[in-house]
């Protein structure tokens, strides 16, 4: 009998999953499917270079999957019947049996976390959102970029870069770039100064509307154009199905990548919350991509009868671009917390992160030799 892998969702996580299983497994004993709401791979960590005007690398789903034995199937997912078994999708072939499903549906911006943000802000977690940002902001401007993270920092260097005469402030509920250490942060500084950034740190958003944000000290901001990029949020769809959930809906999984309430489904890449050194996953590329490909490891192992070993999840460094000539490289512990003073900046760091993501997308076509790092 053929066993029916089916993995829901094409991103660094899924997409790693996907061909991993099917290296690993022989074509007439294993089926992998692979479901995505879209043809095309997105590189979300490039989302705000396509705001700001640049072309990304088409990168057709059709193409990265040759040669892999994996079948596409372009539909949404619509529900889970985590009893029978069976997926539900918008499109043909509108249900698909599996034996053993590994759910990988990615995060998107979070709309609900303050009044407004559905009906005034933009937002960068999908190409879609991305595209609508970019026609909307021209030579000239105000733009706030809210959300102090690297999602917030990466969004408004790269639109200042790009449009010097757009005024740009880039708002935060706490420090901009927490997390890293005062040498990186003195680095992120320096750049919002040489690209004109007005910053503003510990003012949190509490509305957004149509002429600019509201802070909760009762200041307005006035902007013409607000980016939100404080939050993410994952789909409802493991909640509502019955899977195990921590309270952001993110799947719990078993040291090796299963669900605590159903076996037969793993969870990977945002949507999962796995171990890792310094508590629960973070959502990021660096984690997606190795739970991705263990993921399918474990799933070639479960379906051979072999024991499943835990997964080996560890954050390497935290990478953010300044525009495209700049950035900075923290080193990081395997918990996330930084490496004393291991830095780069400037054009190294750039490069450094082009390099990496290259090889992520590399990665992608090629998931056999890539192991995680120890
Ligand atoms: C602008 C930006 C910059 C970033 N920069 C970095 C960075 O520098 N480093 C880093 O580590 N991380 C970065 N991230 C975060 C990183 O992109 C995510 O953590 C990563 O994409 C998660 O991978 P994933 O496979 O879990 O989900 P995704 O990449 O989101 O993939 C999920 C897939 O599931 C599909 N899907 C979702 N719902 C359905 C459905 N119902 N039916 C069918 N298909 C569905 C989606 O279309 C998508 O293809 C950035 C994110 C953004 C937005």
């Amino acid at each position: 009998m053929t066993d029916r892998i089916v993995v829901l969702g094409a991103g660094y996580a899924g997409l790693g999953a996907a061909k991993r299983a099917a290296a690993r497994l022989r074509r007439g004993d294993a089926q992998v499917t692979l479901v995505n709401a879209r043809d095309h791979f997105v590189e979300r960590v490039r989302l705000h270079q396509l705001a700001a005007g640049q072309r990304l690398p088409d990168l057709p789903l059709a193409r990265l999957l040759e040669g892999s034995g994996v079948e596409l199937v372009v539909a949404e997912v619509t529900g889970l019947d985590l009893q029978a078994r069976v997926v539900r999708l918008d499109a043909a072939p509108y249900s698909l049996s599996y034996d053993v499903l590994v759910y990988a549906l990615g995060s998107g911006a979070d709309m609900e976390a303050v009044p407004g943000i559905r009906e005034h802000a933009s937002t960068l977690a999908a190409p879609d959102q991305a595209a609508r940002l970019r026609s909307r902001v021209g030579d000239s401007g105000s733009v706030a970029v809210v959300g102090g993270g690297l999602t917030g920092i990466e969004a408004a260097t790269e639109l200042a870069e790009r449009y010097p005469r757009l005024t740009i402030r880039l708002i935060s509920g706490g420090r901009i770039g927490d997390g890293l250490t005062e040498p990186a942060r003195r680095h992120l500084h320096r750049a919002f100064h040489r690209l004109g950034l007005t910053v503003d740190e510990h003012a949190a958003v509490t509305a957004i509307g149509a002429d600019g944000v509201l802070l909760n000290d009762g200041r307005e901001l006035p902007a013409e154009t607000v980016v939100w990029a404080a939050g993410f949020r994952v789909p409802e769809l493991a909640a509502q199905a019955g899977l195990a959930t921590d309270e952001h809906g993110r799947m719990l999984v078993d040291p090796a990548l299963r669900s605590l309430s159903h076996p037969e489904v793993f969870g990977i890449g945002d949507a999962a919350a796995a171990h890792t050194p310094g508590g629960a996953s973070r959502m990021s590329c660096q984690t997606g991509l190795p739970m991705g490909l263990q993921a399918g490891d474990r799933v070639a192992d479960l379906l051979r009868g072999r024991q499943l070993r835990p997964a080996r999840i560890r954050y390497v460094w935290q990478n953010v671009s300044l525009g495209r000539h700049d950035g900075v490289t923290q080193f990081t512990r395997a918990d996330g917390s930084p490496l004393g003073s291991a830095l780069l900046t400037g054009r190294a760091s750039a490069r450094f992160k082009e390099a990496i993501t290259r090889g992520t997308v590399w990665a992608m076509r090629h998931p056999g030799p890539y192991r995680p790092a120890a």
